[in-house]
Parts: structure tokens; C-alpha cells; sequence
């Protein structure tokens, strides 16, 4: 026992239990079988009625000092671990000591001293049984507590998990899911009950072709599979990985990413170098365009005067669209390089008048009958002056080309401490919920020949401004863009001087 007590638990490995055990009994029968073959030659240990000679106390003494030595080996492995299991044999160890000592002390072994030092060593007995028996249920008890705790913590971690964690079997022909979990269900509108257990075409019936093959090549390959996916509006990357046992796979272990932000800042980015590009190119065909459009412009108002009645009227015709061309250039101007911008005190309400003016002949080849209200005659404001007519020119263009039909444009100018508000109303066909989020960014158009930049430039040159815009929209009803504009903007200074450096 004293030497099973001071090998290291790792050093008594399983195997060598059993030849302990053998060899331990193999001991206790060669001592029987001593004692009953040369009992008369042996010294004589007990004289009855006399009690016990000084060699069997020797002995006695021997084990008792023994016991003595497993009690503190004992006791320092229970303060060490804190393990029962040294508690119990501690105690065991005692009931032993005493045992052996009451063995010096009777004088018949039909005492009942004798007798009592026997039940003292079986309760010693019992207290090694239950430190080794008992303690082994324990541990496998608080093992099992612990397991289920691990269970728990990971169940915890994989429901918060952002994404989506699964196993899959295959059962027959079929894939089955036999673990599903992550924050990413709920999102998913999918509940843990409706996957578990349940193949592809159970759960994701639309997807069932794609997700096979995946599932397959992982399954039957045991390759690692990496694909991005769609399922309703998100973007997913999923993640396959077979697990071997013996060379076979028996499970896969899949794991799902929602990546739809990094698609649309991805997008987005896309977007911003054609932006990028467009806008270089762009300067340099408004560029190119502008200088014949000036010749064009000047030979017709030359030969105008000198023509007849009907060519007057081709002339003013051509006039017009050269006018057009020229607008349209100038669109594409400001999208391109900045000008030299000069902040200056401005009337807004005089740069809306001319705005309308110059977009007379449109608004009446369309039928669009435009009203401009304002409560007072001057409306002072700092800021770029061609900057602000891009914009109001886009902003009335879309309300213009909302209405094919004709209709009336609303332009309402109002006053506020510090800001000028101005509002485009218009009875056109209205823009949709899920449209009004995306307005704004590049490229995004409903219209057939539209290009998707009149309201993101707009956005820019007014923030720019220090002022930002709203719109308000029914479909069928109209729209309604409202422009904030401080009239001291406190950035013009500084933007000035940017835009000086740049160009
Ligand atoms: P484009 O005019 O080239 O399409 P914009 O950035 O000017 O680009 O406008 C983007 C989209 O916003 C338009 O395609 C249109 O669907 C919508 N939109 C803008 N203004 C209006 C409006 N007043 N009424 C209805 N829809 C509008
Ligand atoms: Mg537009």
C-alpha cells in the first residue's frame, strides 16, 4: 500500500495493476502456505493466555509504523489535490494503525480485545474500498457534470456566435444536419428545430442543388470547401471541413459567415474607382466638346438675324439644343476635377429665378408648369454659385422627367434663423421606400438613359456647404426635396483653400 501510495498516479498506468494485484495475492499464498507446511518450525508469535511475544510485536510495530508513514503520504497528497479519494485512505490507514497496535496488546486470541482489533481493521478495510471505489463514481460523476457544463458553455458561445455553426452526416443518400446554431438562424428565419435533423432539401429547398455538391465533395473527397452563397438577402461564406476517424470521414463540420457588409463596401468601393475614372474622362470630353459648342453657338446667333422666317425658327430650335449640350457639359464638369470655387455672399432666391428661367423651354416641352414662391426678396447665403445651380438644375430636371405627363413643380423658398430651407415639390410618379435609401449613391438609376449621379453630386455640394437635404415621397403622389442651407457656412473657408490646392 505505502509503495501504491508514492509511485505518481501517471507511473501506475492500467497496465500495471494487474500484476500488483497478482503478485500481491501470489504473496498471501505463499505465506499461507508456509505457515500451514512448517507451522511447528516457525517461531512462535502468540502464547495463549500470555498474549503476544516481543517478534510478533516487532511486527506489529513494523506495519504499524508503516500505516503511520501512508497516513502522512496521505495526507500531504490530500492537501496537494484535495481529492477525497486521500482523505478516505487517510482515514483508513488510521483504523489500521490502531488495529495493529491493539494486535500487541491482547492475551487470548479469543479476547475480546482481539476480536475488536479485527472489526477496527475491517472498518480500515472498508475505508480503503469506499477512497478508491467511491471516489472513482465521484470523479466520473464531476466528469460528467463537467461535460455537460462544456456542453452548455459551447451551446452558449455557438447561440452568440454571429454566424452559423452545423454538422453533417450522411445517412443514405441524404446529408443530414445534426447541428445547427448561431445568431445567424434568427436572421435567417430559421429556427434550430427545422434544421436539426433534416436534410438540404428539408431546409434550404432552393439552394439544394449547389449545397449537395458542396456537401458532396466534402463528404466524399474530404476536401476542405470554401464557397460564398446567397440565401434571401444575405451574403454568406461557408466553410466545409470533413473530420476523419480511421481515414474515413465521419462528420463534416460547417461554419457560416455573414458577409453581406464586406459585399456592398466592396460594391461600393468598385463604384468609387469608375467614379474615379468617369471623372477624369469626363473632364477631359466636357472639355473637348465645350470649345466647338462656343464656335457652333456663335455662327448661329451670327446667321440668325440674316435668316427667313422658317430657318429663324431651326435656328432657334438648334440654339436650344446646343444649349442642352452645353448643360449637360457642364453636369459632367462638376463631377469631374473641381472648378475654382468662389464662396461668396449670394442671393439664393435670385440663383433659383435663373435657374428656372434657363430651364424654361424644357419644363414647358414637358408640360411641367413651374411655380416659385418666396416670402421675402433676398435670401443671403455663402456659397459657390455655380455649385448651387447644378444642383438645383438636377433637382428640377428629376422632378421635370418624373412627370411625363406634365404637372406642376413647386419650388418654395423660406427663411430660418441661420439657414435658408428650400423645397422642389412635384406630382410625379413618386419614389418607392426601398429606393429612397439607395438615392444618393453612385450609378443607381430607375430610368432607361439615366446615369445615376445628378443626386449623389447634389448630396456632395450641398454637404459641402455645410447643409444636407431630405426627401419625402409617395408613389403615384409625388416627391418632395428639401435643401437645408446655412447662410454662413463655416467650412467655405477652408474648403476654399482645399480646392485652391487641388487644382
Ligand atoms: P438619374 O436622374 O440619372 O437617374 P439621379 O441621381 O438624378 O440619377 O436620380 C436617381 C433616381 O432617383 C432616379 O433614377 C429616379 O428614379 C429617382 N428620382 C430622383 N428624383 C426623383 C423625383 N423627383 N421623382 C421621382 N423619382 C426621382
Ligand atoms: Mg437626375
Amino acid at each position: 500500500m505505502v509503495s501504491v501510495l508514492l509511485i505518481p498516479a501517471k507511473v501506475l498506468s492500467k497496465d500495471l495493476r494487474l500484476p500488483l494485484f497478482a503478485g500481491s495475492i501470489l504473496l498471501v499464498l505463499l505465506v499461507a502456505v508456509g505457515v500451514f507446511s512448517f507451522g511447528e518450525k516457525l517461531p512462535v508469535l502468540v502464547i495463549e493466555g500470555n498474549g503476544t511475544t516481543p517478534l510478533k510485536n516487532g511486527m506489529e510495530y513494523f506495519v504499524a509504523f508503516l500505516n503511520g508513514i501512508s497516513i502522512v503520504v496521505s495526507f500531504k497528497n490530500y492537501r496537494k489535490s484535495k481529492d477525497a479519494i486521500y482523505l478516505n485512505i487517510m482515514v483508513a490507514f488510521f483504523f489500521m494503525l490502531t488495529a495493529e497496535l491493539i494486535f500487541t496488546q491482547y492475551l487470548s486470541l479469543y479476547s475480546a480485545l482481539h476480536f475488536s482489533g479485527h472489526v477496527i481493521r475491517a472498518i480500515g478495510y472498508f475505508y480503503i474500498l469506499k477512497g478508491y471505489y467511491f471516489s472513482q463514481i465521484d470523479a466520473d460523476k464531476r466528469n460528467e457534470m463537467k461535460i455537460a457544463e462544456a456542453r452548455h458553455e459551447l451551446k452558449t458561445i455557438m447561440k452568440e456566435q454571429h454566424g452559423l455553426i452545423f454538422k453533417i452526416i450522411k445517412q443514405g443518400n441524404e446529408y443530414k444536419h445534426t447541428l445547427f446554431d448561431g445568431e445567424l438562424l434568427e436572421r435567417l428565419h430559421l429556427s434550430r428545430e427545422e434544421v436539426y435533423g433534416k436534410t438540404i432539401q428539408e431546409v434550404i429547398p432552393d439552394s439544394y442543388p449547389i449545397l449537395l455538391e458542396k456537401y458532396r465533395i466534402a463528404w466524399e473527397e474530404g476536401e476542405r470547401v470554401t464557397f460564398e452563397f446567397k440565401h434571401r438577402e444575405y451574403s454568406l461564406y461557408v466553410l466545409l471541413k470533413p473530420v476523419f476517424q480511421g481515414g474515413k470521414v465521419i462528420e463534416v463540420i460547417g461554419s457560416v459567415t455573414d458577409i453581406s457588409k464586406v459585399k456592398v463596401l466592396e460594391e461600393t468601393v468598385r463604384n468609387n474607382e469608375k467614379l474615379g475614372i468617369l471623372g477624369e474622362l469626363a473632364a477631359g470630353i466636357a472639355h473637348e466638346v465645350r470649345n466647338p459648342l462656343t464656335t457652333l453657338k456663335g455662327f448661329l446667333q451670327l446667321i440668325k438675324p440674316e435668316a427667313g422666317e422658317s430657318n429663324k425658327m431651326f435656328i432657334d430650335l438648334m440654339l436650344n439644343e446646343v444649349n442642352r449640350i452645353e448643360m449637360i457639359t457642364e453636369e459632367f464638369m462638376s463631377i469631374a476635377r473641381p472648378q475654382a470655387l468662389i464662396f461668396k455672399e449670394e442671393n439664393t432666391y435670385k440663383i433659383i429665378e435663373e435657374v428656372v428661367h434657363f430651364m424654361e423651354p424644357q419644363s414647358l416641352l414637358k408640360g411641367v408648369q413651374v411655380h416659385l414662391y418666396a416670402s421675402a426678396p433676398s435670401y443671403p447665403v455663402v456659397c459657390e454659385k455655380n455649385q448651387l445651380k447644378q444642383v438645383f438644375i438636377n433637382l428640377i430636371k428629376n422632378a421635370l422627367e418624373a412627370m411625363p405627363g406634365g404637372g406642376n413643380l413647386y419650388i418654395m423658398v423660406k427663411s430660418n434663423i441661420g439657414y435658408n430651407e428650400i423645397s422642389f415639390v412635384d406630382e410625379g410618379i413618386g419614389i418607392p421606400e426601398e429606393v429612397i435609401q439607395k438615392l444618393g449613391q453612385p450609378f443607381f438609376t430607375m430610368k432607361e438613359g439615366g446615369h445615376g449621379l445628378g443626386l449623389m453630386m447634389c448630396n456632395r455640394i450641398i454637404e459641402a456647404h455645410g447643409g444636407y437635404t431630405d426627401i419625402k415621397s409617395q408613389v403615384g403622389m409625388g416627391t418632395e426635396f428639401k435643401i437645408y442651407l446655412p447662410m454662413e457656412n463655416k467650412h467655405s473657408e477652408e474648403q476654399r483653400n482645399i480646392h485652391n490646392a487641388s487644382i
